[in-house]
């Protein structure tokens, strides 16, 4: 069975974007690929590098609501980065053959240099392609998901990869991009939903938050009565709408708004009963976890074993093409 590869960085709580964006998709996948999922800890290092305290809180979060969204740990190997060594030797190793110009071009760091200013521009940070290419090859994955966005990245983790085996041998398979449509869900203000905008809908945000929200949602400016005709397509709540409802149903909410048939304080109300349907067995499993956090750092201690079993077997091979054994 092809490996699928697929990681991301301890952010904290997720919500509706990333269950919509990413944890769904995930879910998808580990029924039709082996999967490895991973929390990337050492790159949360090489931008918050100078604030660690709230990264081990943040993979706690990040793992409870991967789980409660549906990645099953009996169904792919879920670990974190850190938890196996190997991946940073096999860094160090493939640091060696990685031209110093690849790095440097890379998208991400000229963006988020200038972005986020010279307290990133350390050599970890730059070095973070490599690091990147090395969570993929050191299971030998097959297939990254990955959206239109980021082929650039993957395109490097690729040449590194011929590289290597130009020099080498073929060690690694070149890892394919799987190309996803990640949804892009509008967060509250209508801008897309993101922590840093502060307009996110979270998974475990409590019902009375959510409510709050839903109530301070923005929706068409022109429909200010419940008689106004409105224009469902410029309206989060529409979009919310149809994440949660039937074809058929959503183009009736769209027909009602439209000839003003319905107004925003109903479609609010029937969305955040909608919503609430959709999250209840999604937040039970989440306070089952809050309230037996060892059941995550276990999931995590087996998940980062199984890895590892992996990871060691491609460090061996790649130490005796380098003559290092
Ligand atoms: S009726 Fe619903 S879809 Fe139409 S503008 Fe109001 S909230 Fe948006």
């Amino acid at each position: 069975m092809a490996r699928i590869l697929s990681g991301m960085r301890p952010t904290g709580k997720l919500h509706l974007g990333h269950l919509f964006g990413a944890i769904q998709n995930w879910a998808k996948l580990q029924e039709e690929y082996e999967s490895f999922f991973m929390v990337a800890d050492w790159h949360a290092l090489s931008t918050r590098y100078m604030h660690p305290e709230t990264i081990k809180q943040d993979i706690f979060e990040v793992i409870a609501d991967y789980i409660s969204g549906g990645i099953d740990p009996e169904k792919c190997t879920f670990y974190l980065q850190s938890h196996v060594p190997e991946i940073a030797q096999l860094h160090l190793l493939v640091s060696m053959i990685t031209p110093v110009s690849w790095v440097e071009r890379s998208p991400t760091y000229k963006d988020q240099v200038s972005a986020l200013g010279q307290d990133v521009a350390t050599y970890g940070f730059m070095g973070y392609p490599i690091l990147m290419t090395c969570d993929i090859i050191c299971v030998k994955g097959n297939f990254v998901p990955v959206g239109q966005d980021q082929l650039p990245h993957l395109e490097l983790a690729r040449e590194i990869v011929r590289r290597f085996n130009r020099l080498y041998g073929d060690v690694f398979p070149e890892p394919q991009p799987k190309l996803t449509k990640y949804a892009l869900v509008p967060g509250i203000d209508g801008r897309k939903m993101s922590k840093s905008y502060n307009n996110s809908i979270y998974l475990s945000d409590d019902p009375n938050v959510i409510w709050k929200k839903i109530k301070k949602t923005t929706t068409d400016p022109q429909k200010i009565y419940k008689g106004d005709p409105g224009h469902p397509d410029i309206c989060p709540i529409f979009y919310y709408q149809k994440l949660f409802n039937t074809e058929e149903k959503c183009n009736c909410i769209d027909q009602n708004c439209k000839s003003g048939a319905l107004g925003c304080a109903a479609d609010k109300k029937e969305l955040y009963e909608k919503m609430m349907v959709f999250l209840k067995p999604i937040q039970e499993k989440r306070k089952e976890l809050e309230d037996n956090p060892q059941i995550v750092y276990d999931l995590l201690e087996r998940g980062g074993e199984k890895a590892r079993a992996i990871v060691k077997e491609t460090l061996k091979e790649v130490k005796h093409v380098m003559k290092l054994d």
